[in-house]
C-alpha cells in the first residue's frame, strides 16, 4: 500500500467513530436548544411515519395538524395530544398565520398537491418542510422557491438520507480522497407497486410514474455520492404492462448521466421489480456501496477497506432534529436539504423524460 493511500486508509478507519456529526452546526446544549413546533399537512402513510419518530426527537415536536379527514384529526389528536385550536382542514389552514404554537408546516401529500399547498403555508408566514418530490415540474418548484423567500420563510425537503449517517461517512471518505477520482456510479431504484388506485398510479396526482417516487432517490443519490451535478443524461422506458401503467406513468426508465469531473452514472427506477435499492460509487483507488441504500434501513454499507459500521438511526427522527437546526440556528447540513437542491433533481428529470421520449442525449443545466 502506498503511503497515500496508507493514510486515507488510517485517516477513514479513525474517523469512523467520530462520522456522524451531520450539521456544521453551532454548538448548543440540548436542554437550552428551542424545539422546532410543526403541523403535519396530509396524514397518510408517511405523514404517520413522521409523526410517530417525531416522538423520539429533542429538537421537533409535532404541534399541529392538517387534514381533509376529520376521523383521522380526531384520532391523531387523541394520540398526540394535540389541541382542538391547533388543527385545521385545507380550507382553512392558511389561518395557522395567527397560531404562535407553531413554527413550520411539514407538506406530505401526494405529489401534485405541493405546489400551491407550500406557497399558502409561506403566505401564511410559517417554515415549510415539503416531501420530494418538491414539484411536478422545475417551473413550479421555482415558483415555490421564489414564494417563501418573498414571505421571508425557509423552504426545506424531506430528503432524510441526507441525515443517514452510512450515507454521510461514504461522502465523507470520498471528500477525503479514499477511493480516488470517481469513475462510475450505479443506482438501483424500484419495487412492485400494489393497489391500482392509488394515487401514485393517477398522473394528475402524482406528475409521473416511478421516476418521481422512486426513481429521483438514484437522480439524487447520484449527486451526493460523486459530489457533482450532472451535465448530460440519456435514458430509455420500458413499459411491460400498459394497462396498470397509464400514459403518463412510466413503469421502468433506465438513465445515464454524465458529471463534469469525467464519471458516469448508470441508474435504473422501476414501478414493476422488488429488491431494488442499490447505491455502488467506484473511484480509481477504491468503492463504496450502500444496500439498501435509502428504504427505511438498517442501511448497510462496506467500502473496499471493510464494512461501515454506522450507528443505525430512525431516519426521520434524526432528519427533523436536524431541521430544526437549520430552521432555528442557521445550521448547514453537509448536504443540502433545501429548495434549490429540489430543484435540481426536476431540471434532471425532466430532461431523463425528454432524453426517454426523443431517444437523444439531453444536455442539463443546473
Ligand atoms: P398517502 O396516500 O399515504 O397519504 C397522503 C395523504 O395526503 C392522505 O392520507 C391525505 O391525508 C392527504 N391528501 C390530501 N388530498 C389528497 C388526495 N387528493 N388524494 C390522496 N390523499 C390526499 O401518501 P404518502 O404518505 O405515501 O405520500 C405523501 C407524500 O410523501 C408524497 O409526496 C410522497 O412522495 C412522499 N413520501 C416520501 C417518503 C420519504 O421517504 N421521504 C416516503 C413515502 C412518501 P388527509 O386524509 O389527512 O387529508
Amino acid at each position: 500500500m502506498s503511503s497515500r493511500r496508507r493514510f486515507l486508509h488510517q485517516a477513514a478507519v479513525s474517523a469512523l467513530a467520530f462520522s456522524f456529526v451531520p450539521l456544521l452546526s453551532p454548538a448548543r446544549s440540548r436542554h437550552t436548544a428551542p424545539v422546532l413546533r410543526v403541523a403535519i399537512m396530509g396524514l397518510g402513510s408517511y405523514g404517520t411515519r413522521v409523526a410517530d419518530a417525531m416522538l423520539g426527537c429533542t429538537r421537533a415536536r409535532l404541534t399541529g395538524l392538517i387534514s381533509g379527514t376529520p376521523a383521522k384529526l380526531q384520532a391523531w389528536r387523541a394520540k398526540y395530544t394535540i389541541p382542538e385550536k391547533n388543527c385545521y382542514n385545507y380550507q382553512t389552514f392558511d389561518q395557522i398565520k395567527n397560531n404562535p404554537d407553531i413554527d413550520a408546516v411539514y407538506v406530505i401529500t401526494p405529489n401534485a398537491l405541493h405546489h400551491d399547498q407550500v406557497i399558502r403555508v409561506a403566505a401564511a408566514g410559517k417554515h415549510v418542510i415539503c416531501e420530494k418530490p418538491m414539484a411536478l415540474n422545475p417551473t413550479q418548484a421555482q415558483e415555490m422557491i421564489d414564494a417563501c423567500r418573498k414571505a421571508n420563510v425557509k423552504l426545506l425537503v424531506g430528503y432524510r438520507m441526507h441525515f443517514e449517517p452510512h450515507t454521510l461517512e461514504v461522502i465523507r471518505q470520498r471528500q477525503h480522497g479514499a477511493f480516488g477520482k470517481i469513475l462510475f456510479f450505479q443506482g438501483l431504484s424500484g419495487f412492485r407497486i400494489g393497489d391500482p388506485s392509488q394515487w401514485r398510479l393517477n398522473p394528475q396526482l402524482s406528475g409521473g410514474g416511478s421516476m418521481m417516487d422512486i426513481g429521483i432517490y438514484s437522480v439524487n443519490g447520484a449527486r451526493y455520492m460523486i459530489g457533482e451535478d450532472p451535465i448530460w443524461v440519456t435514458a430509455q422506458e420500458t413499459k411491460t404492462d400498459p394497462v396498470r401503467f397509464k400514459p403518463g406513468i412510466e413503469e421502468t426508465i433506465q438513465f445515464q448521466m454524465g458529471f463534469p469531473g469525467g464519471a458516469v452514472a448508470s441508474c435504473l427506477s422501476t414501478y414493476n421489480l422488488n429488491f431494488l435499492d442499490k447505491f455502488f460509487l467506484d473511484g480509481a483507488d477504491g468503492f463504496a456501496e450502500l444496500q439498501p441504500a435509502t428504504n427505511y434501513g438498517p442501511i448497510q454499507g462496506r467500502t473496499d477497506k471493510g464494512p461501515l459500521n454506522q450507528p443505525v438511526v430512525t431516519h426521520q427522527t434524526v432528519q427533523m432534529d436536524q431541521m430544526a437546526g437549520i430552521l432555528l440556528d442557521g445550521a448547514t447540513p453537509v448536504v443540502p436539504v433545501d429548495g434549490q437542491e429540489a430543484l435540481k433533481d426536476l431540471k434532471i428529470i425532466e430532461a431523463i423524460y425528454a432524453a426517454a421520449k426523443t431517444g437523444n442525449k439531453v444536455p442539463v443545466q443546473l
